[in-house]
């Protein structure tokens, strides 16, 4: 393809970010999702991808909002042509134990986390459909496999992003598209301080991982680039873990 374009959700920072300049690296070109506080973030993201030589659309919206997702999608189309890889990566955590744990933290983060993978994936299918072509990677996380305390919300919300883009796989069949799962250790970024808010708390984590260390964007950015390769055309409805070695699938 000479043409091939990527939508990447929570673009601006972090994960998303690394993982938009990783596609642009690989030649795609990009639509830039992120919410309208980090529109002046996301310009950013699109001049060091144009400085790449890849086309850039900046694209704001609220993955919980059905309309504008299908706005921005329309957009996207029709501005680049087609979609050929799907990042669902926007997430948020807050942290609660479950007595203290509120009804709203719990719908706010399944809001985001759980419907807007749902809603952006709805929104982008009918186009891969047509293409007879896509790549769908959906960020989860350790903790939707393993769980983590203070985290019930947060963790249930990635187990149900696992369990969606597993039946989606189903559901595609011979469709040409292929959805899978990133599950991203402890990384880096201003989400993960959460759980590194200190030196301390960074050599505890490196300790309980088998390469001892905590992880950066671009390590999970290299196991998205993959999934959304050709080279990953026999994989579907798989969850990878990017973690150094914080969890291992079967054990
Ligand atoms: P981050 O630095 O907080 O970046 C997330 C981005 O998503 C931010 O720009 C955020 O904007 C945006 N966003 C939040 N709500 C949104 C919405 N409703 N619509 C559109 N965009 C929205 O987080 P990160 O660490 O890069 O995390 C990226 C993904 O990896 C998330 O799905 C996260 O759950 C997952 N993950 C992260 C870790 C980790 O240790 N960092 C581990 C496992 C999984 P605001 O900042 O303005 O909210």
């Amino acid at each position: 393809m000479d043409n091939k374009v990527a939508m990447v959700t929570g673009a601006s920072r972090g994960i998303g970010r690394s993982i938009a300049l990783a596609l642009a690296k690989d030649g795609f070109d990009l639509v830039l999702n992120d919410i309208d506080r980090q529109a002046n973030t996301l310009d950013e993201v699109a001049a060091l991808i144009e400085a790449e030589g890849r086309r850039s659309l900046i694209t704001v919206a609220d993955v919980r909002d059905k309309a504008a997702i299908q706005g921005i999608v329309r957009t996207a189309a029709a501005r680049m042509g087609r979609i050929d890889v799907l990042v669902n990566n926007a997430g948020i955590l807050t942290s609660a134990r479950i007595e203290e744990l509120t009804e709203e933290q719990w719908d706010e983060v399944f809001a985001v986390n759980a419907k807007g993978v749902f809603l952006v994936t709805q929104a982008v299918l009918p186009y891969m459909r047509e293409q007879g072509y896509g790549r769908i990677v959906n960020i989860a996380s350790v903790g939707g496999k393993r769980g983590a305390p203070g985290q019930a919300h947060y963790c249930a919300s990635k187990a149900a992003v696992l369990e969606f883009t597993r039946v989606l796989a189903m559901e595609l069949e011979d469709s040409g598209i292929t959805a899978n799962s990133v599950c991203p250790g402890i990384i880096m970024t201003e989400m993960g301080k959460a759980n590194l808010p200190d030196q301390a708390s960074i050599d505890k984590w490196a300790a309980v991982t088998a390469q001892r260390r905590i992880g950066y964007p671009d390590d999970v950015a290299g196991a998205v680039c993959f999934l959304a390769s050709d080279a990953a055309a026999f994989i579907t409805g798989q969850s990878l873990n990017v973690c150094g070695g914080l969890i291992f699938d079967g054990g």
